[in-house]
């Protein structure tokens, strides 16, 4: 399980996260919805030890402190991170992007295995596999970075806005690739803008307001939620 307590963010003068706590289970999906700016990627950049938090807070995953360290370390420790703009390496090929996804140690004797699990998911890239990155279309690249995320054989994956530029049939794609691997037991943070489909593959929701986490709950009461609906669901 994934556990945030208190955690806080500044850039400069400017408070990006202020004091959010939250949690995600093994084998749920948890989204968090935002208007841009809300502070959603500093959030999963924090977690992912990318950017620094503010003294006093608290982060750990399956009982094992993470609270600053180097992204590395949490790698190590289960979370992988699937960046908004997918962060693959467009000169390497296919094969070559999911190799590097293997790289920590707590992965390494899980390749084969791994890599099966990103082709049965993604039929395209195991007939893709010696094509360069930059080559591919958007939808295919990202497939490539949810691939290398999984090969890292994490606990915890976190998606920052992973529908974003997709057209609505490779969304409908993704979020199915979501279900799968919460089925697999992985826990998922996934944050969207695309309330409506987040919160339709999702267990439970966090709204992260200018910072601030505002409302919480199961996703099937914040669908039936006014506020929610009227924010984020488009009346
Ligand atoms: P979007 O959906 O538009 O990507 P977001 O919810 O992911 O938005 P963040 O990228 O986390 O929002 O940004 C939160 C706030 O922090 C914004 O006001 C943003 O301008 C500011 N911010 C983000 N990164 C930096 C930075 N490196 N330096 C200064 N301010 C930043």
């Amino acid at each position: 399980m994934l556990r945030i307590e208190n955690m806080s963010v500044a850039y400069g003068h400017h408070r990006a996260l202020d004091n959010v706590s939250m949690k995600v289970d093994s084998g749920e999906i948890v989204v968090v919805l935002g208007a841009n700016g809300a502070g959603k990627s500093t959030l999963l950049k924090a977690i992912g030890g990318m950017i620094p938090a503010g003294n006093g807070f608290k982060a750990s995953i399956n009982g094992l402190q993470i609270q600053n360290k180097k992204p590395h370390t949490i790698v190590e420790a289960g979370i992988a991170l699937v960046p908004e703009g997918r962060g693959v390496f467009g000169e390497l090929s296919v094969g070559e992007n999911l190799k590097l996804g293997a790289n920590p140690k707590r992965a390494r004797k899980h390749e084969n295995k791994n890599l099966k699990t990103v082709f049965d998911l993604f039929p395209v890239l195991a007939r893709r596999k010696n094509q360069l990155v930059r080559t591919m279309s958007g939808g295919e690249q990202q497939m490539v970075a949810i691939g290398r995320a999984i090969m890292s054989q994490p606990d915890i994956m976190m998606f920052d806005e992973p529908s974003l530029g997709l057209s609505p049939l490779l969304t409908t794609e993704v979020f199915k690739v979501l279900t799968l691997l919460k089925k697999t037991g992985v826990g998922i943070l996934l944050v969207e803008q695309n309330a409506r489909q987040s919160l339709a593959i999702a267990d439970r929701g966090y709204l992260l307001e200018n910072g601030h986490i505002g409302q919480s709950g199961l996703a099937r009461d914040l669908i039936e939620d006014e506020a929610v609906r009227k924010a984020y669901l488009g009346g």
